[in-house]
């Protein structure tokens, strides 16, 4: 038994095989030498605790979180807060989102990144100027340092600059002080920037606080300042697994990978963020705006004696553009892959002393002399003809390794209301496991975790190209299997050849009547593509009306998911009247990273293995892992892996908390079959488990008897007896204390410090697991408090939304 683990861990005990995998996560870090632990488990086991162990069994190296999305970084500052609250530890923690979601000016910009690093650079030369005159003034030149927070004339000046007519950013000014080194003029943090920096981590502020927290100083400086001395680090993956992008933030924020740790969550993601930051994408408007920088520096690249980059410049820029209008004359097209050898050979010349790379290299040159220009012109620092440079560089892989594939595509664009042809090319990368290895291979351990890591082992061979590399641990559904209903079809499937088959299509209309008539509440049906969706669209729509459903759809546009999200939730509401039936795509936009909390989803089915479409790219990928792997294990790497994750991340939806039941549907008997065409070996094992095979017919009567069992039941709403405390964006449910041995004035107190954290937030309560006594239900939870209980916390009125949770709110200032 591992002391150190429960000298860290926040909560009052251990949820069922987490102690198992939190001493197994603290031993890879003590074994350290870049060892990898992967642990495949389901919503509910309390992965994120996993942080406790890292901190526990760490010396003096530092932890970095990795994370998919932004939504994640709060889930991982509530558990570092609750290790500082129920411990006697005080790690510290800090955090780095993109400008896109902190820059103070973000809603000036087009692009944040290309106006903040022009905004920077005139910054820095007003700095500069500033300097030099304080200098002068002042009758110094030793020992000075300009700090322009005091330069009342300057922050006058700049105060009522607007948008569109910035000399430089406040924030970033505000942000640094300059100083003079050697006679030479630098530039470092401010005193108070570092203050607000530090404070970041102190008192973990979330990222909704960051605005206000950090007032006139630069919010992405800030976070930066806070990772000094932070024991967690939380990071994207492009942060890490980007090698030019992790060389420049490490250094920036003092990390050394053997001495790191790191925790990669959602980490069934990792493969395809790792093929795509090793793949590049050249747009036609990147060749032509590389075109106009060669022009407009062609005196400077002579006078630096650039004469031959130059001239290879204005020979290869034109060619690469010739062909891409000859792509745009035959029109749109999708996904095609192109000959790199006959590429190169139409963009460099079919000469026989011919030398590519060093062609590119002239190309880089010229680049810098444009990026200097640039610079010194205070234009935007995106230079387009390095861009081309990248590519023709990444097209020597695609000439000689399978793992990298060319492609073109033509689109039509829209542009301030004008439509136009362009082609698009990309070197795709295929297989992440090169770089996934030396990225591991450079720390001092790795844990990844996924709830959806089924089966490991075939991910283990997909990231690492062997077996046995990393220690695995697979563990079971923590939540109650009389919450559930597991369903696949015996008989339906939309493999293409019977798609349009009679008898199947009915098949599938009546799995779907029986999942949309039968489950009482919201549902969603995921179909395998837009296609699919709109053949089954009408008797989806004719059976939710039938049973006083109403349908929402998945929006092609990504801005629109949120509102018809807002609408979808809203139905769901045990006070609406009509509940929703919401018809997407697996792996489209709503089928992962959304939390469909308590009523918000009773149902999740999924239409078909969602595999991708059979094109020629996908053939060209399959062609790759079966030479690689073998035919069976290939295919199942290249083709089968992505769907069974598709279809689990869609189907993982429903079941949030222990509080929550549904109904699971796997419409395709290759779901319910194993060998040959079926996957059933693949699904994790609790679900192989529970399956209940059945034609659309027989599913009608299944899901009736379920859900009347399920109501009759009076299903509890937790599984350890724990006090469940859950926010409206949190995904994980936090039990805070252990109920039976509950006294009013300590849940208040606790009632108060949660509040004070969190906006708003539920508590569930109640498990038939505890003894009668020591329950303690809603009604009883809100016979505790008054309502002069809540308002002395600042907390309105609490009431019931449904059976078992009781709602609190924390007032807003400006609420009434
Ligand atoms: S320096 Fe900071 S506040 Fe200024 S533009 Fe850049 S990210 Fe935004």
């Amino acid at each position: 038994m591992d002391k150190d683990i429960d000298r860290w861990f926040p909560y009052p005990e251990y949820r069922p095989h987490q102690r198992e995998m939190l001493e197994a996560a603290a031993e890879i870090v003590r074994t350290g030498g870049h060892s990898v632990f992967m642990v495949d488990a389901p919503t509910g086991s309390g992965k994120t605790s996993i942080l406790s162990a890292l901190l526990a069994a760490k010396n003096d190296e530092r932890i970095v979180v990795v994370l998919r999305t932004v939504s994640q970084v709060s889930i991982y500052l509530d558990e570092i807060k609750k290790i500082r609250q129920n411990t006697n530890k005080r790690p510290r923690v800090a955090y780095l989102v993109g400008k896109a979601k902190t820059c103070q000016l973000r809603d000036e910009m087009d692009s944040v990144y290309l106006g903040c690093d022009l905004l920077k650079i005139m910054t820095r030369q007003l700095l500069e100027s500033r300097m030099k005159e304080y200098m002068y003034l002042a009758g110094r030149s030793q020992d000075t340092v300009y700090d322009p927070s005091k330069d009342d004339s300057l922050l006058e000046l700049i105060m009522d600059e607007r948008e569109g007519e910035r000399s430089c950013c406040p924030y970033y000014l505000l942000s640094k002080e300059a100083y003079l080194f050697d006679g030479e003029i630098k530039f470092r943090s401010s005193r108070k920037a570092q203050e607000v920096g530090r404070a970041i981590g102190d008192n973990i502020i979330y990222l909704d606080e960051l605005d206000e927290h950090c007032g006139d100083i630069c919010p992405y400086e800030a976070m930066a300042l806070s990772a000094e001395g932070a024991d967690v680090v939380i990071l994207n993956y492009n942060h890490v697994f980007d090698d030019t992008y992790r060389d420049a933030m490490y250094n920036w924020l003092g990390i050394e990978p053997e001495k790191t740790i790191l925790l990669i969550d959602e980490a069934h993601n990792l493969g395809d963020t790792v093929r795509a930051v090793n793949s590049d994408v050249l747009p036609q408007f990147s060749v032509k705006r590389a075109i106009k920088e060669v022009e407009s520096s062609r005196m400077k690249a002579r006078r630096a004696g650039l004469n031959q980059s130059l001239a290879v410049a204005e020979q290869i820029l034109p060619r690469i553009m010739k062909f891409m209008e000859k792509m745009n004359e035959k029109g749109t097209s999708s996904e095609e892959w192109f000959d790199p050898h006959m590429f190169s050979d139409f963009v460099f010349g079919e000469s026989l002393v011919r030398e590519d790379e060093r062609m590119v290299a002239e190309l880089m040159n010229l680049g810098d002399v444009i990026a200097r220009q640039k610079e010194k012109g205070s234009e935007s620092s995106e230079i387009h003809l390095q861009k081309v440079g990248d590519f023709l560089f990444m097209l020597n892989f695609a000439k000689n390794d399978e793992a990298y594939v060319p492609l073109k595509y033509t689109e039509k664009r829209q542009v301030g209301g004008n439509t136009y042809t362009s082609t698009t090319l990309e070197i795709r990368n295929l297989d992440p496991s090169l770089q996934i290895e030396s990225v591991m291979g450079q720390h001092h351990a790795t844990v990844m975790i996924s709830g959806t890591f089924s089966p490991p082992e075939a991910y283990e061979l997909y990231y690492f190209a062997n077996n046995g590399r990393a220690t695995i641990m697979t563990l079971p559904n923590q939540f109650p299997p009389e919450n559930r209903l597991v369903l696949a079809a015996s008989r339906a499937t939309t493999q293409s050849s019977l798609r349009d088959d009679r008898d199947n299509v009915t098949e599938i209309q009546q799995h779907l009547e029986a999942f949309i008539t039968g489950v009482p509440g919201n549902v969603v049906v995921y179909f395998t593509s837009y296609n699919l969706l709109n053949q089954y669209m009408d008797v989806c729509t004719m059976v939710a009306k039938a049973a006083g459903k109403q349908i929402y759809l998945e929006p092609r546009d990504s801005k629109e998911v949120s509102s018809v999200l807002g609408r979808f939730f809203q139905a769901g509401l045990k006070s609406a009247t009509k509940p929703g039936v919401l018809l997407a795509v697996a792996g489209g936009k709503m089928s992962e990273g959304i939390d469909y909390r308590g009523e918000a989803l009773k149902g999740a089915m999924v239409v078909g293995l969602p595999l991708t479409a059979y094109t020629e790219i996908q053939k060209t990928v399959n062609e790759y892992y079966k030479g690689k792997y073998g035919k069976k294990q290939g295919m199942f790497i290249a083709y089968t892996l992505p769907a069974m994750n598709r279809a689990l991340q869609a189907l993982g939806r429903v079941h949030r908390a222990a509080d929550e039941g549904g109904v699971l549907v796997l419409c395709d008997f290759r779901f319910s079959s194993k060998g040959g065409m079926g996957v059933r070996e693949y699904l994790p094992e609790w679900m192989d488990r529970e399956l209940k095979v059945c034609s659309g017919k027989e599913s009608a009567q299944l899901i009736t008897e379920w859900v009347k069992d399920y109501k009759r039941a009076d299903v509890p709403l937790e599984t350890k007896g724990f006090l469940n405390v859950e926010t409206d964006n949190n995904e994980v449910q936090e039990p805070v204390l252990q109920i039976g041995k509950i006294e009013k004035t300590r849940l208040l107190n606790i009632l108060g410090k949660i509040a004070r954290s969190k906006e708003r937030f539920y508590l569930g309560t109640i498990n038939n697991q505890l003894k009668k006594e020591d329950r303690l239900d809603s009604t009883q939870l809100k016979e505790m408090f008054t309502d002069e209980d809540f308002s002395r916390l600042g907390l309105k009125a609490c009431y019931v939304p449904s059976i078992g949770e009781v709602e609190v709110k924390r007032i807003r200032k400006n609420d009434k």
